[in-house]
């Protein structure tokens, strides 16, 4: 056995440990520092005042990408993680991964055909007892300890994808509630990274999605707020403001991390210059669907999520002049390639009645793939 595995398989190092760089986390507790102010979409403004004119003479639509988007390095590592495991003929076979590796159907698509199963729809528990022997993958989402604990019992041969923006989070809960607190945790039910955070310390971390849900909690002695990664910065705060002015003592652990943070601010200072948005993400992409709230809701302009360039309907792009792209931080870049050269062909004002619809979208390679 390889020494990379045996330090793996016996905890003897990170996570990531040979397979994916460095970790890369903040210690426990840092602040975040605020994302950067992103630049005005110079280039767009140039194009326009230029004319916009396509090989053909006539005006074509304005595309504007929005910066930063697409994958963040929790995901590229994950990602690279599952290929250097698939392509080790060392690692026993099958190989599992516990739920989607990260949010976008096609990355799924893509491990299979590397020889990577993966398992959906139910608890991470419930996959895990589907899986005899082999490999297992836990995902970027993070995982309670209990099932690790589990999987490791059942003779599995383990690997551990957890972004360390999601580790973070988990050390801040079992930090605080050794001190005696209870925490808060502010997600989204049925997503899989709350269901990890809930297992660090199972009973004493409270699922809060609402402010319903805040009502219906009377927490005794101190009290810790923890947010999931993903979320919605400005939801999130007024989520937090309700649990201040519940429990006045309470500290807060806003762990939204960097890279949703960057691109939920870029949407919001970069979106205004177009009359429409489109989110390439998967609809299981929780940041993908914030970036289309944040299109609308801060921005102020219509904005749709697609799973790729085919699911593009031309009626939204009718009148349109200039149609803004950004990308969750799940979905590969080719399929936001895809898009963006699709609607730089298209016409001002959207493409003609009866023309072509938007081409199938393309097979997606991981990164290194061969
Ligand atoms: S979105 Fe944030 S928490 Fe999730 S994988 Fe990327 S960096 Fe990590």
């Amino acid at each position: 056995m390889r020494a990379w595995l045996v330090a793996i398989a016996t905890g003897s190092m990170g996570p990531y440990g040979p397979l994916g760089g460095p970790f890369r986390s903040a210690s426990p507790h840092t602040p975040r520092p605020p994302p950067p102010v992103q630049p005005l979409p110079a280039r767009l403004l140039a194009r326009r005042a230029a004319g916009n004119v396509g090989s053909r003479g006539g005006s074509l639509m304005q595309v504007l990408t929005i910066s930063p988007r697409g994958y963040c390095y929790g995901v590229v590592d994950a990602l690279t993680m599952a290929r250097r495991v698939a392509a080790d003929p060392g690692v026993p076979r099958p190989i599992h991964v516990l739920g989607m590796i990260v949010h976008n159907r096609h990355v799924v698509e893509d491990l299979r055909r590397q020889g990577i199963v993966t398992l959906d729809g139910g608890s991470r528990e419930a996959l895990l007892e589907q899986i005899a022997c082999g490999t297992v993958i836990f995902t970027a989402h993070g995982i309670a300890p209990e099932v690790k604990a589990k999987a490791r019992a059942r003779g599995l041969t383990c690997f551990d994808a957890t972004c360390p923006d999601v580790t973070r989070t988990h050390d801040v809960i079992r930090d605080r509630v050794a001190h005696g607190a209870e925490i808060i945790y502010v997600g989204k039910r049925g997503h899989p990274e709350p269901e990890g955070a809930v297992g660090q310390a199972p009973g004493h971390v409270h699922l809060v999605e609402t402010t319903e849900d805040l009502e219906g909690l009377d927490l005794p002695g101190p009290v810790a707020v923890v947010t999931q990664t993903t979320l919605s910065q400005w939801d999130t705060q007024a989520l937090i403001d309700a649990c201040r002015a519940r429990y006045p003592g309470a500290e807060v652990f806003n762990e939204i991390c960097l890279a949703t943070q960057q691109r939920q601010q870029a949407v919001a200072q970069q979106a205004g210059a177009a009359d429409l948005v489109l989110v390439v993400g998967d609809a299981r992409s929780n940041n993908s669907n914030r970036l289309v709230q944040v299109a609308q809701e801060i921005a102020g302009r219509p904005a749709h999520r697609i799973d790729s360039v085919e699911d593009i309907r031309p009626e939204w792009l009718r009148g349109v002049r200039t149609v803004a792209v950004t990308a969750g931080s799940s979905t590969p870049t080719q399929l936001t390639n895809q898009v963006v050269d699709y609607l730089r062909a298209l016409p001002d004002g959207g493409p003609a009645e009866g023309a072509a619809p938007p081409p199938p979208a393309a097979a997606v390679r991981l990164p290194g793939a061969r």
